[in-house]
Protein backbone atom coordinates (compact mmCIF):
# COMPACT_ATOMS: atom_id res chain seq x y z
CA UNK A 1 0.00 0.00 0.00
CA UNK A 2 1.29 3.54 -0.70
CA UNK A 3 2.43 5.22 2.55
CA UNK A 4 1.05 8.92 3.70
CA UNK A 5 1.90 9.48 7.84
CA UNK A 6 0.78 5.96 9.22
CA UNK A 7 1.32 7.95 12.96
CA UNK A 8 -1.70 9.60 12.41
CA UNK A 9 -4.71 7.88 13.63
CA UNK A 10 -6.96 9.07 10.66
CA UNK A 11 -3.93 7.02 8.57
CA UNK A 12 -3.80 4.32 10.55
CA UNK A 13 -7.87 4.04 10.36
CA UNK A 14 -7.88 4.57 6.56
CA UNK A 15 -5.40 1.23 6.33
CA UNK A 16 -6.94 -0.68 8.37
CA UNK A 17 -10.67 0.26 6.66
CA UNK A 18 -8.93 -1.00 3.16
CA UNK A 19 -7.42 -3.93 4.87
CA UNK A 20 -10.76 -4.93 6.45
CA UNK A 21 -12.45 -4.24 3.33
CA UNK A 22 -10.61 -5.86 0.61
CA UNK A 23 -9.91 -9.33 3.34
CA UNK A 24 -13.54 -9.00 3.32
CA UNK A 25 -13.92 -8.92 -0.69
CA UNK A 26 -11.45 -12.05 -0.52
CA UNK A 27 -13.76 -14.47 2.19
CA UNK A 28 -15.92 -16.19 -0.98
CA UNK A 29 -17.46 -18.47 1.69
CA UNK A 30 -17.76 -17.11 4.63
CA UNK A 31 -19.37 -18.89 8.06
CA UNK A 32 -17.87 -22.08 9.26
CA UNK A 33 -15.94 -22.83 6.25
CA UNK A 34 -12.92 -24.85 7.07
CA UNK A 35 -11.02 -22.04 5.61
CA UNK A 36 -12.21 -19.06 7.78
CA UNK A 37 -12.28 -21.37 11.02
CA UNK A 38 -8.56 -22.31 10.35
CA UNK A 39 -7.59 -18.98 9.55
CA UNK A 40 -6.20 -19.56 6.22
CA UNK A 41 -5.25 -15.99 4.59
CA UNK A 42 -7.15 -15.59 1.28
CA UNK A 43 -4.65 -15.43 -2.12
CA UNK A 44 -3.10 -12.40 -2.69
CA UNK A 45 -3.68 -9.39 -4.33
CA UNK A 46 -6.58 -8.57 -1.66
CA UNK A 47 -8.37 -5.43 -3.77
CA UNK A 48 -10.32 -3.23 -2.34
CA UNK A 49 -13.41 -1.75 -3.40
CA UNK A 50 -16.27 0.96 -3.00
CA UNK A 51 -15.69 1.29 0.46
CA UNK A 52 -12.18 2.25 0.11
CA UNK A 53 -12.63 4.21 -2.76
CA UNK A 54 -14.85 6.42 -1.11
CA UNK A 55 -13.14 6.60 1.95
CA UNK A 56 -10.44 7.77 0.11
CA UNK A 57 -12.49 10.77 -0.94
CA UNK A 58 -13.45 11.19 2.79
CA UNK A 59 -9.91 11.29 3.80
CA UNK A 60 -8.70 13.50 0.80
CA UNK A 61 -11.34 15.95 1.74
CA UNK A 62 -10.54 16.18 5.22
CA UNK A 63 -6.59 16.71 4.32
CA UNK A 64 -7.24 19.75 1.81
CA UNK A 65 -9.88 21.27 3.78
CA UNK A 66 -9.42 20.81 7.62
CA UNK A 67 -13.07 19.93 7.32
CA UNK A 68 -16.07 18.35 5.25
CA UNK A 69 -16.67 20.05 2.72
CA UNK A 70 -19.84 18.76 1.08
CA UNK A 71 -19.91 19.97 -2.71
CA UNK A 72 -16.02 18.80 -2.78
CA UNK A 73 -16.83 15.47 -0.94
CA UNK A 74 -19.56 14.80 -3.73
CA UNK A 75 -17.53 16.17 -6.30
CA UNK A 76 -14.62 13.40 -5.37
CA UNK A 77 -16.97 10.59 -5.10
CA UNK A 78 -18.29 11.31 -8.57
CA UNK A 79 -14.92 11.56 -9.93
CA UNK A 80 -13.56 8.44 -8.81
CA UNK A 81 -15.68 6.30 -9.08
CA UNK A 82 -15.16 2.84 -10.83
CA UNK A 83 -18.37 1.20 -11.38
CA UNK A 84 -15.77 -1.85 -11.31
CA UNK A 85 -15.55 -1.43 -7.41
CA UNK A 86 -18.79 -3.34 -6.43
CA UNK A 87 -21.15 -0.34 -5.66
CA UNK A 88 -24.76 -1.11 -5.49
CA UNK A 89 -26.98 0.04 -8.10
CA UNK A 90 -28.60 3.34 -6.48
CA UNK A 91 -25.40 4.35 -5.78
CA UNK A 92 -23.42 3.98 -9.04
CA UNK A 93 -26.59 5.84 -10.70
CA UNK A 94 -26.61 8.35 -7.89
CA UNK A 95 -22.92 9.27 -8.83
CA UNK A 96 -23.20 9.51 -12.46
CA UNK A 97 -26.01 12.09 -11.81
CA UNK A 98 -23.29 13.90 -9.83
CA UNK A 99 -20.91 13.75 -12.53
CA UNK A 100 -23.02 15.18 -15.07
CA UNK A 101 -23.54 17.97 -13.06
CA UNK A 102 -26.74 17.60 -10.60
CA UNK A 103 -26.70 18.81 -7.41
CA UNK A 104 -26.23 16.32 -4.37
CA UNK A 105 -28.83 18.40 -2.51
CA UNK A 106 -31.55 17.42 -4.82
CA UNK A 107 -30.74 13.82 -5.81
CA UNK A 108 -29.50 12.65 -2.55
CA UNK A 109 -32.99 12.66 -0.49
CA UNK A 110 -34.85 12.24 -3.81
CA UNK A 111 -34.09 8.70 -3.12
CA UNK A 112 -35.92 5.31 -2.65
CA UNK A 113 -38.95 7.98 -3.18
CA UNK A 114 -38.52 10.61 -0.87
CA UNK A 115 -36.94 8.89 1.82
CA UNK A 116 -32.99 9.13 1.22
CA UNK A 117 -30.93 6.36 1.32
CA UNK A 118 -30.21 4.61 4.44
CA UNK A 119 -27.91 2.14 3.62
CA UNK A 120 -24.57 1.32 5.11
CA UNK A 121 -23.07 3.22 2.67
CA UNK A 122 -22.42 6.52 4.78
CA UNK A 123 -21.05 3.96 7.72
CA UNK A 124 -18.50 2.20 5.43
CA UNK A 125 -16.19 4.91 4.53
CA UNK A 126 -16.36 7.19 7.57
CA UNK A 127 -14.01 5.76 10.14
CA UNK A 128 -10.91 7.87 9.39
CA UNK A 129 -13.16 11.00 9.81
CA UNK A 130 -13.82 9.61 13.80
CA UNK A 131 -9.66 9.00 13.97
CA UNK A 132 -9.49 12.50 12.16
CA UNK A 133 -10.96 14.73 14.76
CA UNK A 134 -10.24 12.37 17.34
CA UNK A 135 -10.74 13.89 21.22
CA UNK A 136 -13.42 16.64 19.71
CA UNK A 137 -16.84 14.46 19.40
CA UNK A 138 -18.95 17.52 19.11
CA UNK A 139 -16.99 18.30 15.88
CA UNK A 140 -16.70 14.14 14.84
CA UNK A 141 -20.61 14.16 15.10
CA UNK A 142 -21.31 17.15 13.04
CA UNK A 143 -18.86 16.19 10.58
CA UNK A 144 -20.00 12.81 10.17
CA UNK A 145 -23.68 13.77 9.55
CA UNK A 146 -22.20 15.98 6.52
CA UNK A 147 -20.25 13.49 5.01
CA UNK A 148 -23.36 11.04 5.30
CA UNK A 149 -25.57 13.08 3.77
CA UNK A 150 -24.36 13.76 0.83
CA UNK A 151 -25.11 9.99 -0.26
CA UNK A 152 -27.29 9.24 3.01
CA UNK A 153 -29.97 11.51 3.65
CA UNK A 154 -32.57 9.11 5.54
CA UNK A 155 -31.77 9.53 9.64
CA UNK A 156 -30.56 6.15 10.03
CA UNK A 157 -27.99 6.38 7.45
CA UNK A 158 -26.62 9.17 8.96
CA UNK A 159 -27.31 7.90 12.69
CA UNK A 160 -25.02 4.79 11.43
CA UNK A 161 -21.99 7.35 10.28
CA UNK A 162 -22.15 9.03 13.56
CA UNK A 163 -21.62 5.71 15.43
CA UNK A 164 -19.19 4.36 13.38
CA UNK A 165 -17.25 8.21 13.61
CA UNK A 166 -17.73 8.27 16.86
CA UNK A 167 -16.27 4.94 17.52
CA UNK A 168 -13.22 5.38 16.09
CA UNK A 169 -12.73 9.25 17.60
CA UNK A 170 -13.29 6.49 21.14
CA UNK A 171 -10.77 3.85 19.81
CA UNK A 172 -7.72 6.36 19.11
CA UNK A 173 -7.83 8.17 22.13
CA UNK A 174 -9.49 6.09 24.89
CA UNK A 175 -7.40 2.37 24.12
CA UNK A 176 -7.58 0.42 26.96
CA UNK A 177 -11.55 1.01 27.73
CA UNK A 178 -13.46 -1.41 28.53
CA UNK A 179 -16.09 -2.95 25.87
CA UNK A 180 -19.61 -1.77 27.61
CA UNK A 181 -18.31 1.58 28.50
CA UNK A 182 -17.02 1.75 24.63
CA UNK A 183 -20.41 1.05 23.65
CA UNK A 184 -22.52 2.98 26.04
CA UNK A 185 -20.25 5.84 25.00
CA UNK A 186 -20.74 5.40 21.21
CA UNK A 187 -24.49 5.14 21.86
CA UNK A 188 -24.68 8.32 24.30
CA UNK A 189 -23.68 10.31 20.69
CA UNK A 190 -25.96 8.58 17.80
CA UNK A 191 -29.59 9.93 17.43
CA UNK A 192 -32.25 8.09 18.57
CA UNK A 193 -32.74 5.22 15.83
CA UNK A 194 -32.84 1.88 14.34
CA UNK A 195 -28.97 2.04 14.67
CA UNK A 196 -28.97 3.57 18.49
CA UNK A 197 -31.24 0.11 19.96
CA UNK A 198 -28.89 -2.06 17.72
CA UNK A 199 -25.76 -0.35 20.10
CA UNK A 200 -27.79 -1.16 22.79
CA UNK A 201 -28.48 -4.53 21.66
CA UNK A 202 -24.87 -5.32 21.31
CA UNK A 203 -24.35 -3.84 24.84
CA UNK A 204 -26.29 -6.89 25.85
CA UNK A 205 -24.70 -9.44 23.77
CA UNK A 206 -21.42 -8.36 24.49
CA UNK A 207 -20.86 -11.89 27.01
CA UNK A 208 -21.90 -13.75 24.29
CA UNK A 209 -18.77 -15.74 22.64
CA UNK A 210 -20.57 -17.55 19.61
CA UNK A 211 -20.98 -14.99 17.17
CA UNK A 212 -23.91 -16.35 15.04
CA UNK A 213 -25.95 -15.31 18.38
CA UNK A 214 -24.69 -11.57 17.34
CA UNK A 215 -25.55 -11.81 14.19
CA UNK A 216 -29.25 -13.51 14.70
CA UNK A 217 -29.55 -10.69 17.00
CA UNK A 218 -28.08 -7.68 15.34
CA UNK A 219 -28.30 -7.94 11.79
CA UNK A 220 -24.72 -9.32 9.37
CA UNK A 221 -25.09 -6.29 6.90
CA UNK A 222 -27.63 -9.32 4.57
CA UNK A 223 -29.92 -6.19 3.37
CA UNK A 224 -26.91 -3.62 3.30
CA UNK A 225 -28.64 -1.21 5.64
CA UNK A 226 -27.20 0.79 8.42
CA UNK A 227 -29.53 -0.59 10.98
CA UNK A 228 -28.24 -4.03 9.73
CA UNK A 229 -24.86 -3.72 9.64
CA UNK A 230 -23.54 -1.32 12.05
CA UNK A 231 -24.58 -3.11 15.22
CA UNK A 232 -23.06 -6.06 14.57
CA UNK A 233 -19.64 -3.97 13.44
CA UNK A 234 -19.83 -2.48 16.58
CA UNK A 235 -19.60 -5.45 18.81
CA UNK A 236 -16.90 -6.97 16.73
CA UNK A 237 -14.72 -3.76 17.38
CA UNK A 238 -16.10 -3.60 21.13
CA UNK A 239 -14.88 -7.51 22.11
CA UNK A 240 -11.89 -6.63 20.09
CA UNK A 241 -10.25 -3.24 20.65
CA UNK A 242 -7.18 -4.82 20.90
CA UNK A 243 -6.79 -6.99 18.25
CA UNK A 244 -7.43 -6.12 14.62
CA UNK A 245 -6.90 -10.22 13.48
CA UNK A 246 -9.55 -11.42 15.83
CA UNK A 247 -12.20 -8.88 14.93
CA UNK A 248 -11.95 -9.96 11.20
CA UNK A 249 -11.72 -13.47 11.44
CA UNK A 250 -14.81 -13.37 13.71
CA UNK A 251 -16.35 -11.42 11.57
CA UNK A 252 -16.01 -13.26 8.54
CA UNK A 253 -18.02 -16.27 10.37
CA UNK A 254 -20.82 -14.28 10.58
CA UNK A 255 -21.92 -11.30 8.50
CA UNK A 256 -23.14 -11.11 4.84
CA UNK A 257 -22.28 -8.12 3.53
CA UNK A 258 -18.45 -9.13 4.85
CA UNK A 259 -16.41 -6.56 3.02
CA UNK A 260 -18.21 -3.13 4.64
CA UNK A 261 -18.98 -4.94 8.13
CA UNK A 262 -14.66 -5.74 7.63
CA UNK A 263 -14.26 -1.57 6.36
CA UNK A 264 -16.08 -0.80 9.36
CA UNK A 265 -14.49 -2.59 12.29
CA UNK A 266 -11.02 -2.60 10.64
CA UNK A 267 -11.73 0.92 10.42
CA UNK A 268 -12.51 1.60 13.89
CA UNK A 269 -10.54 -1.31 15.64
CA UNK A 270 -6.73 0.20 13.53
CA UNK A 271 -7.52 3.60 14.74
CA UNK A 272 -6.48 2.78 18.17
CA UNK A 273 -2.01 2.58 18.57
CA UNK A 274 -0.06 -0.44 18.99
CA UNK A 275 -1.39 -3.98 18.96
CA UNK A 276 -4.36 -2.45 17.29
CA UNK A 277 -3.08 -2.31 13.94
CA UNK A 278 -2.98 -3.94 11.36
CA UNK A 279 -0.63 -7.40 10.49
CA UNK A 280 2.07 -6.01 7.96
CA UNK A 281 1.62 -9.35 5.91
CA UNK A 282 -2.38 -8.04 5.75
CA UNK A 283 -0.60 -4.89 4.68
CA UNK A 284 1.43 -6.42 2.41
CA UNK A 285 -1.16 -8.30 0.62
CA UNK A 286 -3.42 -5.37 0.38
CA UNK A 287 -3.56 -3.27 -3.38
CA UNK A 288 -2.12 -0.10 -2.98
CA UNK A 289 -3.69 3.33 -1.76
CA UNK A 290 -4.79 5.11 -4.96
CA UNK A 291 -2.43 7.95 -5.68
CA UNK A 292 -4.78 10.60 -5.45
CA UNK A 293 -5.64 9.93 -1.69
CA UNK A 294 -2.21 11.79 -0.34
CA UNK A 295 -4.08 15.05 -2.33
MG1 LIG B 1 -17.82 -2.89 -0.93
Amino acid sequence: MSVVDTSHPAVRSLFGLAVGDAFGAQILMPGDHPAVLERRLPPTPWNWTDDTEMACSVYSTLARYGHIEQDALATSFAAHLDPDRGYGSAAERMLLRYRKGESWREVAPAMFGGTGSWGNGAAMRVAPLGAWYGPDVDAVVTEAAKSAVVTHSHPEGVAGAVAVAVAAAIAATAPGIPPGEFLQAVASRVPESEVRRGIHAALDLLHTDDPRDAGQRLGTGHRTSAPDTVPLAMWLAARNLGSYEEALWTAARVASDLDTVCAITGGIIAAGPGSASVPPAWLQACERLPEWVAG
